[in-house]
């Protein structure tokens, strides 16, 4: 079998609600969202999506993954897309890191390598859990008397582990910490998400002021360097996502302690093939994982749930599913979905959904014969 066609498609995914990242970085209402659709010699297809949650967030831009695949496509076209090694491979030798403008290309491959096996991926990939996945949700509430409103909202929803967004003024968000873990539900679990917006004096006047709750914080600070600084000086929990990229970076905080948690979003570590490789770290060192994509539709939450699915439930905390917060659905009825705030496997071979190729309209750029 060979690749023997790459269209890429750009679509805008609005948001429900406008977004405001910490630190005065750019609001954003809109996802810019790229699609691939490779096509192989034996009349199978795969789907791969890339979609980062704004350029401002981390690094990685729409019309950068799309600059990307131009570059990459001619040494991808023709290798055989069930080896994803080979496909990994020629892409880092053609465009050594952008990891962003891979994963769509590492997605589609195993898409069509798991329908050439008739097996969902997760399976394909050894094996996966059919436990419906807990979805985190994303409490971007300010005051005390909202976050509880938007917590109770979630819960009747039958939300079970939650996302609480810090990282402002430093009183009050000890004073909302306090204030959440009075009413923590059973068996919830919840993480403190500061998105790096923390110095280090910040990060660990709220981490010693609330010492006593052994609360979990997710990104307290910038980089890997600040969460070792400040990591002898506390006792909480931690939680690494946006400084977890490379495998070096899950083997330092392997090696050095720095977090219980891994956060692996799948379009910043590069796909699955390359975050097979951090979970698998994470197992090792008894680090648990929460599982998502970095933003997008349903393809992406999907391709997370995938290998959320092949991490044992002890040790996957929750998903996330951006597609709830979307406006506009490009696979209507299909893949998992949000039932009582968990999503459930997708048992059709490969990814499991497709996008509505109407609703994407025609390709911006395709790679080998139109
Ligand atoms: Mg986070």
């Amino acid at each position: 079998m060979k690749i023997t066609r790459i269209a890429v498609y750009k679509a805008d995914l609005p948001l429900e609600h406008p977004y405001w990242l910490s630190g005065g970085r750019l609001k954003f209402e809109v996802l810019d969202a790229t699609f691939v659709r490779i096509d192989t010699d034996v009349g199978l297809s795969g789907w791969g999506e890339g979609t980062p949650w704004g350029h401002t967030y981390v690094a990685a831009h729409g019309p950068g993954i799309r600059a990307g695949i131009e570059t990459m496509a001619p040494f991808v076209l023709n290798l055989d897309p069930r080896k994803v090694l080979d496909v990994e491979r020629a892409m880092d030798l053609a465009l050594p890191g952008h990891l962003h403008a891979k994963a769509p290309i590492d997605m589609a491959c195993w898409d069509i390598a798991g329908q050439s096996a008739g097996l969902p991926i997760s399976d394909l990939m050894g094996g996966g859990s059919r436990t419906p996945a807990p979805i985190a949700s994303s409490v971007g509430a300010k005051t005390i008397g909202d976050t509880r409103d938007v917590m109770n909202r979630y819960r009747e929803r039958g939300y079970v582990a939650h996302s609480v967004k810090i990282g402002g003024d430093v009183d009050l968000d000890v004073a909302r910490i306090r204030d959440v873990e009075t009413h923590r539900g059973p068996n919830e679990v919840i993480l403190y998400d500061a998105n790096r917006g923390w110095t280090r004096q910040q990060a660990l006047r709220v981490m010693q002021a609330t010492e006593d709750l052994r609360v979990m914080f997710e990104q307290p600070c910038e980089t890997l360097d600040d969460i070792a600084a400040i990591r002898p000086l506390h006792s909480a929990p931690v939680s690494v996502d946006e400084s977890l990229v490379t495998l070096q970076d899950a083997t330092r905080i392997a090696r050095d302690g720095l977090a219980e948690v891994f956060g692996i979003k799948l379009n910043r570590v590069g796909g699955l093939t390359k975050a097979a490789r951090i979970r698998d770290v994470a197992l090792a060192h008894g680090i648990d994982m929460f599982i998502m994509a970095t933003g997008g539709s349903v393809l992406a939450d999907a391709e997370a749930l995938h290998l959320a699915a092949t991490i044992p439930d002890a040790h996957r905390l929750a998903v996330w599913a951006c597609q709830d917060m979307l406006t506009k659905d490009i696979a209507r009825g299909q893949g998992p979905r949000n039932r009582d705030g968990h999503l459930h496997f997708p048992e059709s071979p490969g990814l499991g959904v497709h996008p509505d190729e109407a609703a994407l309209g025609e390709p911006v750029a395709v790679y080998g014969p139109t």
